[in-house]
């Protein structure tokens, strides 16, 4: 039996893939931040650090589901501790458990229990901003078959969010908690999705000051993009999942129907190059697409200049894919160091926003503990710190409040041609 211990992101992986046991020793409803079933349900785990000497880990670990009760890691208390015991060979890993927020259970002026609006996942306030996502209302449902969002907004968290409520918790959550990333997500709203935003995040930059990321369905009216930025927005996120255009068709049939995977790139493509290098994200699940069409998606996206945000497939409670098996081990090592080499050879810049932990991926800078020792993986180091200078003021002034003239309650107008067909 191989007694060697995991590095942290190598036990992230693992734990990503095979969930946690948690001891009757452990007192979660005391010490750990209460299990959030909202959205489409990826961070419906137990929220962990694994410390580790480059970097500490945020993630949110499966706790529920079946594959995570029949796991080898065990979560124990033991000296007023947490530790992770790996059944398997003995091996066992202290961890941190963060504390709740007091703020949740706060009430907003209007007397809205701030949790309900927003939550923390690891370090950033995720913010679902509308009505669930309207593919759950379509006849036959046309929801992504790994999500239950349909199932959480407005059960686990309010339908429609309030722009003061977010104001308010985004304040909370800057003052209380030190997030300075505000992450807007709306599912799908008809085509409407960036108009929808649009005020939350003009309110939040105006008021608030925050590093803002809008995680919207992707448009061909690229205008909207150049709006969204001028009204404060930092970061956009492209989730088209699976790389393999079979997948994306079976397994999302409302973006297969609806939207289209060149429109995802497309949109990826544009963002990529109006906020540079390293500021947009294609986000996929790794685990269900064969490995080879998730390597062919990482590189496609370290291409484009954007990075990879990949996420461990996880069979969900309550989803279409729940009885689904939750990935290997192995291949999942075998993605993540790919996403660390990709991001090298492409020189994304990654890990230079100030506090941003995002627990329920891997994030590209946790896979430094993979990386192969040798010239290349110093030169990027190198590089990255040189990048890290010039990052501070920048992102130190744009997170701070500023007025913005810049009307978000009207659309602009099209601006007529769209931009070339890519071939991804
Ligand atoms: S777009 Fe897909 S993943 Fe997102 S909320 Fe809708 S069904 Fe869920």
């Amino acid at each position: 039996m191989d007694a060697a211990l995991k590095n942290p992101c190598e036990l992230e992986i693992d734990l990503f893939c095979n969930g946690l046991r948690v001891d009757p020793s452990c007192n979660l409803a005391e010490d750990a931040r209460k299990l959030s079933r909202i959205r489409a349900g990826l961070g419906s785990g137990l929220e962990v650090v694994l410390p580790g000497p480059r970097k500490d880990l945020w993630m949110n670990v499966p706790v529920e589901e079946d594959f995570a009760l029949r796991s080898p890691y065990t979560l124990i208390k033991r000296g007023g501790g947490y530790l992770v015991r790996d059944g398997r060979g003995g091996q066992e890993y202290p961890v941190r458990i963060p504390d709740q927020p007091e703020w949740y259970t706060a009430r907003t002026s209007k007397g809205t229990e701030m949790c309900k609006v927003g939550v923390l996942q690891g370090t950033y306030l995720g913010i679902y901003i509308s009505n669930s996502c309207t593919y759950w209302y379509s006849s036959p449902a046309m929801n992504c078959r790994f999500c239950t969002t349909g199932s959480n907004v407005g059960v686990n968290e309010m339908a429609d969010k309030d722009v003061e409520d977010v104001v308010e918790v985004a304040r909370a959550a800057r003052e209380k908690s030190d997030a300075w990333f505000v992450h807007f997500n709306t599912g799908y709203q008809g085509g409407k999705d960036l108009d929808l935003v649009a005020p939350y995040v003009k309110a939040v930059k105006e008021r608030v000051g925050a590093l803002i990321g809008v995680q919207c369905m992707p448009t061909l009216e690229m205008e909207k993009y150049d709006w969204l930025v001028d009204l404060g927005t930092d970061h956009f996120s492209f989730c088209y999942e699976f790389h393999n255009p079979e997948y994306f068709q079976r397994f999302l049939p409302g973006k297969h129907k609806t939207i289209g995977q060149e429109t995802f790139f497309r949109a990826l493509e544009y963002t990529s190059r109006k906020l540079g290098k390293g500021a947009v994200s294609g986000e996929i699940i790794a685990g269900v697409e064969p490995i080879e069409d998730t390597l062919r998606a990482i590189d496609y996206i370290t291409g484009a200049g954007a990075f990879p945000t990949v996420c461990i497939f996880r069979p969900v409670i309550g989803a279409d894919m729940e009885s689904w098996p939750s990935p290997k081990y192995e291949d999942m090592l075998r993605v993540f160091r790919h996403v660390y080499e990709a991001c090298r050879r492409n020189s994304i810049p990654i890990g230079l926003t100030p506090n941003i932990e995002v627990s329920l991926i891997v994030q590209p800078d946790d896979t430094r503990y993979l990386a192969p020792p040798g010239l290349p993986t110093r030169l990027y180091d190198l590089k990255l710190a040189a990048m890290s200078l010039v990052a501070k003021p920048l992102f130190a002034t744009r997170r701070r409040p500023r007025r913005i003239a810049v009307d978000a309650s009207t659309p602009p107008a099209p601006r007529g041609a769209r931009p070339a067909a890519h071939a991804a």
